[in-house]
């Protein structure tokens, strides 16, 4: 059995000393000790992790109720089938993961040994956002344990029914000489990242990636930041609309819209457009029924600040679908808006909110011309018969990720990375790629210590040597 005992360190506020410096300093031994290096160890804690899932199944589907009105079919495919799988995938791989890659050798470096070792960083930090607190936070964690690092977990403090879970059951199972939680919000953040670690693992927003990074800046620590923005989905005029609609729909209004790699806005004709309402309709009617609100298949705004938030932007351009909203129930109706202006905050900030602006370009190479003029999107996605049309817009944009035909399905493949470019992020995680982002690849040659007359060719002088060249 793991060891039993929670690690979380004490609000800074009950402390007037540095509350993080104690627990900070106790990772560090452990992780010099060498305990977290052994294969077995990290299984370990992996299985343990999995314990964690499987046996608090009921807990964390009621937070993620609480927190975010998930039903638990939501929660299971998108936070703990996931995190599970994960597990699996690096219980299953961990040795070959560990092992060192073999480099080739050069004629200098015949008689040495090149390989690349794949080393912990030591001491790393993850900070997680709300809106699939379970997966967002457990994921990272996955391969950072399996690279065999000591762990800061910073969950997020919005998202507090999870986040309670995660405090008070999660350390139970996890050894606490090489694992600690701190819990709070932007205050006791930032103080932790005055805190010198060996990676930082970030997931989030933007502007506080900026944050994250300018602390990390000071010891030049390593990041990871997985952030967000306004996702384009370019639908073509050769598209059955209804298809289009049922996987749009689907992915922009599954947990009421706030996930980061949901389609922000739609890039089609007028014509297209016409054709799209009615199926839009259509489709929200046979997910949610009449009564949206009454569904328990829709999510909830996670507080009342965001809600206040998306319900302002139910204001820009027109109404075609939706716009209802209700404060005491923290609910935004799924809703299409039409003839909004680039301008107008919508089509400004990422929406994050069941809310899908339609914007009208000609054609595809005006909507690569839209797209491109904007930061690099999370994610990117185009709808047509056409492959022609699909290959063209991947070649002549850039984003994080991109699908044709589809979207946030991608997120299931852990043989993809996941992560941004440019302004929606820097790094890459998932399946293998999370274990490679956690560790250090080390370049190591070994030489045999004697054979010193075969070096006497790159010793000086070399007088003699360069009129042979
Ligand atoms: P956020 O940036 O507000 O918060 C993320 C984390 O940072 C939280 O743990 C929070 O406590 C902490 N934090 C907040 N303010 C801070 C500060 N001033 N200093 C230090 N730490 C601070 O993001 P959020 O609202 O929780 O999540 C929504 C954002 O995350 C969206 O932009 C979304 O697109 C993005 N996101 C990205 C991904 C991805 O994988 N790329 C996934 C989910 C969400």
């Amino acid at each position: 059995e793991p060891t039993l005992g929670t690690s979380w360190v004490p609000h800074p506020s009950q402390s007037r000393t540095d509350p993080f410096e104690d627990t900070l300093r106790r990772l560090r031994e452990a992780f010099h000790s060498g305990c977290t290096r052994p294969a077995e160890f990290r299984a370990e804690q992996l299985q343990a992790l999995g314990r964690f899932l499987q046996e608090n199944k009921q807990l964390l589907h009621d937070a993620l109720a609480q927190d975010l009105h998930k039903s638990a079919f939501d929660s299971d495919i998108s936070e703990l089938i996931i995190c599970q799988n994960e597990i699996n995938l690096a219980l299953q791989n961990l040795q070959a993961w560990m092992k060192d890659e073999p480099g080739s050798t050069n004629w200098f470096t015949k008689l040495d040994s090149a390989f690349i070792r794949k080393e912990p960083f030591g001491l790393v930090l993850i900070i997680a956002p709300w809106n699939y607190p379970v997966n967002l936070t457990l994921v990272p964690l996955v391969g950072a344990l399996a690279a065999g690092n000591c762990v800061v977990l910073k969950p997020s403090e919005i998202s507090r029914g999870t986040e309670k879970v995660l405090a008070e059951v999660l350390p139970k199972y996890l050894d606490q000489r090489c694992f600690a939680m701190v819990l709070g919000g932007p205050e006791e953040t930032g103080q932790l990242l005055e805190h010198k670690f060996d990676y930082i693992f970030f997931t989030g927003s933007p502007r506080v990636g900026k944050i994250v990074m300018t602390a990390a800046t000071k010891h030049l620590t390593p990041v990871t930041l997985e952030l967000g923005g306004k996702n384009p989905c370019y639908v073509d005029d050769d598209c059955d609309p209804q298809i289009v609609a049922n996987r749009v729909a689907w992915f922009r209004y599954f947990n009421a819209g706030q996930t980061c790699v949901a389609p922000d806005y739609l890039l089609c004709s007028p014509e297209m457009q016409e054709r799209l309402l009615p199926a839009l309709q259509s489709t929200i009617t046979r997910f949610y029924g009449d009564d949206p609100q009454s569904s328990p298949n829709l999510g909830r705004i996670i507080n009342q600040k965001h809600f206040q938030r998306l319900r302002a932007l139910l204001g820009c351009g027109r109404v075609a679908i939706g716009g209802q909203s209700d404060e005491r129930d923290r609910y935004i109706a799924p809703t299409v808006l039409v003839d909004v202006q680039e301008t107008e905050p919508v089509m400004q900030e990422e929406i994050f909110g069941p809310i899908l602006p339609i914007m009208n370009v000609r054609g595809l190479d005006e909507a690569i011309e839209f797209i491109n003029r904007r930061e690099k999107p999370l994610a990117l996605y185009a709808f047509s018969n056409s492959s022609q049309v699909v290959n063209q817009m991947l070649e002549q944009t850039s984003s994080g990720s991109f699908v044709g035909n589809d979207g946030f399905i991608h997120m299931t493949l852990s043989s993809l990375p996941f992560g941004g470019v440019g302004h929606s992020g820097m790094g890459r995680y998932h399946g293998k790629f999370t274990f490679d982002t956690f560790s250090h690849h080390r370049a190591c040659l070994l030489c045999p210590a004697g054979l010193e007359k075969l070096n006497n060719i790159r010793y000086p002088p070399y007088s003699d040597r360069v009129q042979q060249l």
